[in-house]
């Protein structure tokens, strides 16, 4: 069985592999495996950007997301005359002359891969380029694996690839996804501590969060800045130690990460 391996640490939001799919796929029909793209308004390839925390302690994060050729999933089950299948090596497929006119088939995905093609009535997304797989090409990746310079994703035998410590999104939606991805962003608190009175930053101050979700330490450096990085989803009390004067706030990570800006430490 394939599966996808995405390393969201090494992608650099160049877009490359979403061009590639546009390339392959826009205005060119690989039947029976899917009908050609329209050229606005499908990404079955789609780079999602999302920037993270609060001026001046943000981070970017960059995210290539398709379908996720799940081995439990609703599309499939959503259709009728085995308009959606899984083939052996694990790839989900859409048949585009059966899935003509079931809009159930799109509105079963839950992660939004699916598209509605107004001028030819299907559903379509991501074959998993399965007809450069087949066929006799000089490329036998999908095309945004082949596009991407700096190796982010890759394609292959699911027991041959390095699968350690990687996630796959929603899995609490029980569909199996086969795209895992490694370095799902997490939360985090960062803040600069200073000292009001003296009018400088503090370098060397123990930042702690505590909650039901554990503790987290770190100190600050040379710029007073703290990171508390990949920190669960939860409530905190954060604490700041420094030459006897101690502090502490509430700080929530449940829905977003938490930028403090300057904190005076008196
Ligand atoms: Fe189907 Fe959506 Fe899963 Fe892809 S991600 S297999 S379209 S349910
Ligand atoms: Fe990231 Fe590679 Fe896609 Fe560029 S081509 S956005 S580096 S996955």
């Amino acid at each position: 069985m394939k599966a996808f391996l995405i390393d969201l640490t090494k992608c650099v939001g160049c877009h490359d592999c979403q061009i590639g799919c546009k390339d392959e796929h826009c205005d060119q029909a690989w039947m029976p495996y899917a009908e050609a793209q329209p050229e606005v308004g499908q990404f079955w390839m789609k780079v999602k950007q999302f920037e993270r925390g609060h001026a001046p302690h943000v981070k970017v994060t960059y995210m290539p997301t398709m379908c996720n050729h799940c081995e439990n999933a609703p599309c499939e089950a959503a259709a009728k005359n085995g308009a959606v299948y899984r083939r052996e090596d694990g790839l989900v497929l859409i048949d585009p002359a059966k899935a003509k006119g079931q809009r159930e088939i799109m509105d079963a995905c839950p992660y939004h891969a699916i598209y509605w093609n107004d001028a030819l009535n299907i559903p379509q997304k991501c074959t998993g380029c399965a007809h450069l797989l087949d066929g006799d090409h000089p490329i036998s990746v999908p095309r945004c694996v082949d596009n991407c310079h700096v190796d982010v994703i890759t394609f292959g035998e699911e027991a041959e690839l390095d699968l350690e410590g990687t996630e796959v999104l929603h899995p609490e939606y029980g569909t199996k996804p086969r795209v895992f991805y490694r370095g799902l962003p997490k939360k985090f608190i960062a803040g600069t501590v200073f000292d009001p009175d003296a009018e400088e930053i503090i370098e060397g101050a123990l930042v702690t969060a505590t909650g039901d979700a554990g503790t987290f330490t770190a100190t600050t450096d040379s710029w007073g800045d703290f990171w508390l990085r990949d920190l669960p989803d939860a409530e905190w009390t954060v604490t700041i130690e420094h030459g006897g004067k101690k502090k502490s706030v509430a700080v929530s990570t449940v829905s977003e990460d938490q930028g403090l800006g300057d904190v005076a430490l008196c």
